[in-house]
């Protein structure tokens, strides 16, 4: 990879994971501080007794007292917010294209269809067996642990009142879903696009990948020198975005010091001990899934999984920050290219195709989710009950988007397949941003180990090209 800090005195010579590394710590404690000590009080102290009117710059009597100071607080608030959505929409701003021009080169370079249906085939496979094995390791520990059965009737009923609205909102939102027919026949049906520069428009990364696919593999059918120009084409534009995403990595720590200050200042840190033991189980799935499934797939293939955590720190760290898995794709893609040494077309085929359907920290986090509500509400979830859950689960995390809390509106369809009080809903959505971060997490790195499988079955199956090895053997940045 291109070492950023070349250009940097030698005394901050520090690797571009260690400094986003530093930027989240860094956040992260700004923000659980503010978290701790910054209340209306302060706010009052500092002559603002309306605080969402004074920093939505209206006018409120209640804020004539505002000084200096007051000003300069809104400013850092106002500065902190424009540099974290300045990054945002520049990860946005790269996904669509970067997965339309890669893909299209990656599909054309495979020159035959049949290759295109193999690996397709295989990613799916994986992808499927993956996350129907998060679901069962989310069921077997929410079983074991019953964190449902550790939060008192009181907290539950107070945490499922204090956000009732908001499942209203997503209720109604999964009615107008299941409105549009069966699950399965509606999603596939959403993933073909009926005009490409609508799809492209409207960011629908499904219908984006479809419909390259479908324009490589017609490029595939062309002769080589009416192929040739266009996917010279592609791939210039490719490296272009792949110049502009390195670019983007040298302020990656400050937005994610931003990122990390918004999140954290805003965790109701109550909630999240009062279901202390339901995150645990969350996160503890998580690392199981890491340990149980991923090490050995990886090593299965020829590779170390601590070379592939080591290598994919940069994107995880930005799916933290971020909780958006389809946000975190370009760089997603830059580390399993140059860190994991995988080639260029299974790293496009593979993380775009994953970002979309491959959700395994989602998932678990669904499964666990759903039989702690029913734990809650004293519900005996029986096997044919939870098996159904495996089934709503799987296409659940399929359907999700690769949004922060993008998993929750196909989650209410999941809670009503078996019948779990949706109030149960309201509970957990307290502790949602929070857990999000960790499940996104899992969700980029499960398409990196998508994608050092599928590259090392491509490779066995003859088709090796003169690529950088497998990441037991190649160094991460
Ligand atoms: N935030 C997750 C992602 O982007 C999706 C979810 O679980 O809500 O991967």
């Amino acid at each position: 990879m291109i070492d950023a800090s070349a250009h940097y005195a030698p005394a901050m010579k520090l690797s571009v994971p260690v400094r986003i590394l530093l930027g989240v710590l860094a956040g992260l404690a700004v923000g659980l501080a503010l978290n701790a000590w910054w209340s209306p009080a302060s706010w009052a102290w500092l002559g603002v007794n309306d605080a969402a009117a004074y920093l939505a710059r209206t006018d409120a009597p209640a804020n004539a007292q505002a000084g200096v100071m007051a000003g300069a607080a809104r400013l850092a608030v106002e500065a902190t917010n424009f540099t974290a959505d300045v990054f945002l929409r520049a990860l946005r701003f790269i996904a669509v294209p970067l997965v339309l021009f890669s893909l299209i080169a990656g599909v054309a370079a495979l020159g035959d269809v049949r290759r295109l249906g193999r690996i397709g085939l295989r990613t799916v496979s994986l992808f499927v067996v993956t996350t129907v094995l998060a679901i069962v390791i989310g069921l077997v520990l929410v079983n074991v642990v019953q964190p449902g059965h550790m939060v008192s009737e009181e907290t539950r009923n107070q945490l499922a009142q204090a956000r009732q609205g908001d499942v209203a909102a997503r209720q109604t939102q999964a009615t107008a879903l299941a409105e549009q027919g069966a699950a399965v026949w509606r999603m596939l049906l959403s993933a073909v696009p009926t005009n490409p520069f609508d799809a492209l428009a409207r960011g629908d990364m499904l219908q984006v990948v479809v419909m390259a696919l479908v324009l490589g593999a017609g490029l595939t059918l062309l002769p080589q020198d009416r192929r040739g120009p266009l996917v010279n084409l592609c791939e210039s534009i490719n490296e272009v975005f792949t110049k502009i995403i390195h670019g983007l990595m040298w302020i990656a720590p400050v937005a994610v010091f931003c990122l990390m200050v918004r999140v954290a200042a805003g965790l109701g840190t109550e909630v999240v001990a009062a279901l202390g033991v339901f995150c645990a189980t969350v996160v503890g799935g998580l690392v199981l899934l890491l340990v149980v499934v991923y090490a050995p797939l990886v090593w299965l293939a020829g590779a170390n999984l601590w070379r592939v955590i080591v290598g994919m720190m940069p994107a995880q760290l930005l799916a933290f920050s971020t909780s958006s898995s389809a946000a975190t794709l370009p760089v997603t893609m830059r580390c399993v290219r140059e860190n994991l040494g995988v080639s260029e077309r299974t790293t496009s085929f593979v993380c775009s195709l994953g970002a979309t359907i491959n959700m395994d920290g989602t998932a678990l986090y669904q499964a666990i989710s759903a039989v702690f509500i029913a734990q809650l509400y004293n519900m005996d979830l029986t096997l044919g009950q939870q098996l159904t859950l495996v089934a709503a689960t799987t296409l659940s995390a399929i359907g999700a988007p690769g949004i922060p809390g993008g998993g929750i509106v196909v989650f209410v369809v999941v809670l009503q397949s078996v019948g779990i009080p949706l109030e149960g809903l309201a509970v957990i959505l307290a502790v949602d941003r929070l857990l999000d971060m960790f499940r996104t997490v899992i969700n980029v790195t499960g398409d990196a180990v998508g994608a050092v499988v599928i590259e090392r079955l491509e490779r066995s199956g003859g088709h090796a090209d003169a690529e950088p090895a497998l990441p037991s053997a190649s160094k991460p940045d």
